[in-house]
């Protein structure tokens, strides 16, 4: 087995790692800015090596740093987890040419998942569903992109074929305004990421975000792990995730969940990886495929009792995945509440220092941060501070369950999202399920 795993990030995700490879008896390596000297996986790892200052290109993004943390430690394999240098195809190709494994997909398959036009072709392909749009890159001759949207029918979005992070795209309502979104998302694409393609797809009004978690080996053997429901969202971002998604029948989950597994089998895929689609009257619509552990991943794993990222270390250590489809249940229904350090009202960044931390507790309810009282949330990272799960043997006790929590956990010192989690876990839309991905801008007031 891989004896000693650095681990490429940050955080609760960094410390979820840590705990998966202390279980398979791995060692580990905490890289960490100078500003994350004091974080809880730094403290309790076997070795630490400070890989520079706060900022993330200076540190977490610093490959040529993590490459050498990992010479001098003598560490056998990275970890990316997610955000970072998670889905940077060049990252992987690095670690793998310095002789470590890459706990991920093969640079190539990173490459073309994280190139949104190559990687809708490849899903075309494999027979997964795709919204409709332009087959691939938009011409540079104006008509052309009247035809192919007057073909497609307003309203139509224009994305970005490098975007990411819920950037780089504009929803087109008539034709009078086509030519001028185009022009301005190539213009904003080109600057972000260095890319100014652009693609076009339909519109969807009100659509519903359901994924697909799949696992995969390199042993040419590929499972899917059911679907969750990230439909909450702010500005792109997910809020709250559920799994299964509610709504969803037996047969459209196999059904879908076994043409994800089999296009990773087609494609060469290895190792976790999460189909992302838009769902709406009932059809699925693939919109990107995420090469890389997810933040959501626990609510997978409380309705399976998988352990996905042990099992990513598995893989990557060469072992056939260790169930087969059919030996994976569906039991009960899980929620997980991203905890941020923000202010409730106005989403404001709030870092600063945690006086006292009580996390809840209970049956069924899982808490993944790395909090500590004394703590302090740096101001140069993501919000996220931690993520509150809970499970139940239906969808009313995981609720049940979530509101306890969320009234017993106690966070002093600093802004959270919590009361947001307690608004939303009262509405009736929410209880009943199925709300589509413009339910909480609605609420908010914010579209
Ligand atoms: P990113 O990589 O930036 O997250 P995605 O392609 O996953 O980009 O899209 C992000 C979000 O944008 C989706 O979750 C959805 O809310 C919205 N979106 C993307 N494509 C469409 C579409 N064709 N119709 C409606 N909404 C869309």
């Amino acid at each position: 087995m891989l004896d000693k795993v650095l681990i490429a990030n940050r955080g609760e995700i960094a410390l979820r790692i840590q705990r998966a490879c202390r279980e398979l008896g791995i060692k580990t390596v905490a890289v960490h800015s100078t500003a994350d000297a004091t974080q809880k996986h730094v403290l309790l790892a076997d070795e630490t090596v400070c890989i520079g200052p706060p900022q993330s290109k200076d540190s977490y993004l610093n490959m040529p740093a993590i490459i050498s943390a990992a010479e001098v430690t003598d560490a056998v394999a990275i970890h990316p987890g997610y955000g970072f240098l998670s889905e940077n195809a060049d990252f992987a190709e690095r670690c793998e040419s310095s002789g470590f494994v890459f706990i991920g997909p093969t640079p190539d398959l990173i490459r073309m998942m994280g190139d949104k036009v190559s990687a809708i072709q490849a899903m075309k392909k494999a027979g997964v569903p795709c919204v409709p749009g332009s087959d691939g890159l938009l011409p540079d001759e104006p008509d052309e992109c009247l035809r192919i949207a007057r073909s497609i029918g307003y309203p139509i979005i224009i994305k970005a074929s490098g975007g990411g992070g819920g950037r780089g795209m504009r929803v087109v309502h008539t034709e009078a305004s086509l030519l001028n979104s185009i022009h301005m998302t190539k213009a904003e694409a080109g600057a972000a990421f260095g890319n100014d393609e652009v693609y076009m797809e339909k519109f969807l009004e009100k659509p519903r975000h359901i994924e697909f978690q799949v696992l995969a080996d390199n042993h040419g053997n590929a499972v899917h792990l059911f679907e969750r429901d990230c439909s909450m969202q702010r500005r792109h971002q997910k809020v709250i995730e559920e799994a299964p998604a509610p709504g969803i029948t037996h047969e459209q989950r196999m059904t879908m969940g076994e043409r994800c597994a089999e296009a990773c089998r087609t494609l060469g895929y290895r190792n976790a990886g999460t189909f992302e689609f838009l769902y709406e009257n009932g059809e699925f619509f693939f919109i990107e495929m995420n090469t890389r552990l997810q933040v959501e991943h626990p609510v997978t794993e409380m309705i399976t009792g998988i352990d996905i990222v042990k099992e990513q270390i598995r893989v990557a250590n060469g072992d056939k995945l260790s169930f087969t489809q059919d030996e994976i249940k569906l039991r009960g229904h899980a929620f997980e509440c991203r905890i941020n350090a923000e202010d409730p009202k106005t989403f404001m960044p709030s870092p600063g220092t945690v006086d006292t931390w009580h996390p809840p507790g209970g049956p069924g309810i899982r808490v993944d941060s790395h909090l500590y009282s004394g703590y302090a949330v740096p101001p140069y990272y993501d919000s996220m501070i931690g993520k509150l799960i809970s499970y139940g043997e239906d969808r009313d006790t995981a609720i049940a369950r979530m509101n306890s929590a969320l009234h017993e956990l106690f966070i002093d010192g600093i802004k959270t999202n919590t009361l947001l989690h307690k608004e939303i876990f009262q509405h009736a839309a929410f209880k009943a399920g199925g709300t589509d991905i413009h339910y909480l801008e609605r609420r908010l007031g914010l579209s």
